[in-house]
């Protein structure tokens, strides 16, 4: 019997394991998870779910586990890999021989430097444990600072406004969402979360961060000092790679993989948070992304290519953030792009369209209320994959469907 062997039981390695049954494969499965709670969603981490957090979102029941034959191994790290006698070791000793081996190990807050790791006032938000320790130390009226003006940071700003926390965002470029975000959306967030209360410092310098025993003081580098109870670092993520590394397998801002999700090792693949892979369609640039939808594809991918299906990575990037009411849409990439075209939406939602300098549709940033953008923005994403050149008027036009340019 084929034993295939998922290091990582999160979105992505829990998705493959699924995939794998649902595409008939009749072996071994092995999933190991270094967290001891099953696969969960982390997107609710830090919106409503942060307000919830006895529970975390799981992406399955335990019992589907069992009935598919999936054996779930929780709170143990998988410590080494030997790529030549296909055997990965446990943390405790235990050595599991592999057929086929994925990583989805995912990926890790970035501490901030010179902090090291986390302790009582100062926290990360990546898992089910860190939601926790966040949401009890929350309470009516604390003052919590955020370093860090991306996704998470800002999700967790509004979270922490509905719980009536009092919130400062400090962020070192010049505004928040610098990386991936069209100005105009991060003008539009910055104004909301402005409106609610948060107050949002941007191109600041942060020069020491001092934990006493009741409070956090940050010095910034112009002699402001700011007072919380607690901070956290939102510096973004980074991909784990340790074992990877160990093994001899080739990084590149991640696992690097090529478009089939094979490492560089035989029968090793990896997907998810943790590699980096060459997107065919925007001329095989090779790309990391942490996404949900991401992480949920290629673990599918994976399990098809552990099965010989050889399928090549074809979908287009695509990423929400919510925030308040507000949900933030991102299909694509935006990188190279010349030209910025808004079509305006029903209730101040709009969406820009990001064309390279030949008027190839790269990708489309949209933002409004709810599922405002959804449909336009799904649309979008179908143009994108098409490699096409919408006429520039008609993305403008609001009356003017997107549907029809695609038929087009
Ligand atoms: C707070 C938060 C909010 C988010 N919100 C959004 C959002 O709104 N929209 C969106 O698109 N995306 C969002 N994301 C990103 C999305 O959740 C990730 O892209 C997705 O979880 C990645 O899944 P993954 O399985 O690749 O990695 P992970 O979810 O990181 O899972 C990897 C797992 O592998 C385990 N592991 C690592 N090394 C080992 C080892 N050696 N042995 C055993 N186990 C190991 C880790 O402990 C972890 O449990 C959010 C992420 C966070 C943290």
């Amino acid at each position: 019997m084929p034993h295939f062997v998922i290091v990582g039981a999160g979105e992505c390695g829990a998705r493959a394991a699924f995939a794998l049954r649902e595409k008939g494969f009749e072996g071994d499965i092995t999933l190991i998870g270094g967290e001891p709670v099953a696969p969960y969603e982390r997107p609710p981490l830090s919106k409503e779910g942060l307000a919830h957090t006895a529970e975390p979102k799981f992406v399955a029941a335990l019992e589907r586990y069992v009935e598919q034959h999936i054996d779930l191994r929780l709170g143990i790290d998988v410590i080494d890999i030997d790529p030549t006698t296909k055997v990965v070791t446990l943390a405790g000793g235990e050595e599991l021989g592999y057929d086929k081996l994925l990583l989805a190990t995912g990926a890790s807050a970035r501490a901030f430097p010179g902090l090291g790791a986390i302790s009582e006032r100062i926290r990360v938000l990546r898992t089910h444990a860190d939601a926790c320790a966040l949401q009890s130390a929350l309470h009516l009226g604390q003052h919590i600072a955020i370093i860090g003006g991306g996704f998470i940071g800002l999700e967790l700003a509004a979270t922490a406004r509905k719980l009536g926390v009092e919130v400062t965002v400090i962020e070192g470029l010049p505004r928040i969402l610098k990386r991936g975000v069209p100005e105009e959306i991060a003008e539009v967030i910055t104004e909301r979360h402005r409106q609610e209360g948060v107050d949002i410092s941007c191109g600041e310098t942060i020069v020491a961060v001092e934990e006493g025993a009741d409070s956090v003081v940050i010095r910034l580098a112009g002699g402001k000092i700011i007072s919380a109870d607690l901070v956290l670092v939102g510096i973004g993520a980074l991909p784990n790679v340790v074992l990877a590394e160990k093994a001899g397998l080739a990084l590149d801002n991640g696992i690097a993989v090529n478009e089939r999700l094979e490492t560089s090792g035989a029968d090793i693949f990896a997907a998810g948070d943790c590699c980096s892979f060459p997107l065919a369609l925007y001329g095989g640039r090779r790309v990391r992304l942490e996404s949900w939808r991401n992480a949920q594809e290629q673990g599918t991918l994976a399990a098809g290519n552990m099965l010989g299906e050889w399928s090549s990575i074809s979908a287009v990037p695509w990423f929400w953030s919510d925030q308040y009411d507000l949900t933030l849409q991102i299909a694509g990439l935006a990188d190279g792009a010349t030209t910025l075209l808004r079509r305006d939406l029903s209730d101040g939602a709009f969406i820009l369209f990001h064309l390279d300098d030949t008027g190839r549709l790269l990708a489309a940033s949209g933002i409004g209320h709810g599922n405002a953008v959804a449909r336009d923005i799904r649309l979008a994403e179908m143009l994108i994959a098409a490699r096409a050149h919408p006429d520039p008027e008609a993305l403008t036009a609001s009356h003017i469907k997107l549907k029809s340019l695609l038929a087009a």
